[in-house]
């Protein structure tokens, strides 16, 4: 399991911290293939800081590039305190840091992480996904078993979270932006999820 690799641009180097995730879309690459650019993202084992700084130094490290992103197969805020710990590095090396997120982190941590992260994130892309709590739930399968509460939440408490993450995200990061996966939704799913997103936080929408 390869936990920093590259994409397309040679510019951006990319995290892989986790395959764990509080979802379990439909339409996750996970469930297709176990590589994207030249990493290896399957697996079960998950850095230690001192791991991911040696799998970025293998790389060139953090100063070669000029985008870090957290994304991987997984949700990365499930690794919040490594966010937090190795985000100041890479900044201080001259990336932008960059999450790519699910927008579930205050519902996995069970507290309003906003501010942790946007001390440390430059530029947020949320995963909107659905225009609609129902669509949201049929496509993107909230699961339960990563939420550390008691009795868990019910599956609509998954697109509140995510709703309520992106509607907040422009007070604590410099760019926000929204994205969907184009194939699973319909053109006017997609219009009325590019309406959803501007109307939150005032955020683009990416179609992927
Ligand atoms: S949120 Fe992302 S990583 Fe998680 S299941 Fe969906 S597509 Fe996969």
């Amino acid at each position: 399991m390869d936990w920093a690799y590259q994409y397309r641009d040679p510019e951006k180097l990319y995290l892989n911290v986790t395959n764990r995730c509080s979802n379990r879309c439909s339409f996750c690459v996970r469930s297709q293939t176990a590589r994207i650019g030249d990493g290896l993202l399957v697996g079960d084992s998950e850095p230690s800081l001192e791991e991911l700084l040696d799998a970025i130094e293998h790389r060139g490290g953090p100063e070669c590039f000029s985008e870090i992103v957290w994304c991987g197969y997984g949700e990365p805020t499930i690794r919040l305190d490594l966010i937090l710990d190795a985000s100041p590095i890479f900044r201080d090396a001259g990336a932008r840091v960059r999450l790519n997120t699910n927008g579930h982190a205050c519902l996995i941590h069970g507290r309003d992480v906003l501010p942790d992260l946007g001390e440390v994130v430059d530029r947020v892309s949320v995963s909107l996904n659905a225009p609609t709590a129902e669509r949201y739930i049929e496509l993107c399968d909230p699961d339960l078993h990563n939420v550390p509460w008691k009795p868990s939440p019910a599956p609509v408490a998954f697109w509140k979270a995510m709703t309520d993450f992106l509607r907040r995200a422009p007070h604590h990061f410099a760019e926000v932006q929204a994205s969907v996966v184009g194939h699973t939704l319909e053109a006017d799913e997609i219009e009325r999820c590019r309406m959803l997103a501007r109307d939150l936080a005032g955020a683009t929408l990416r179609v992927r």
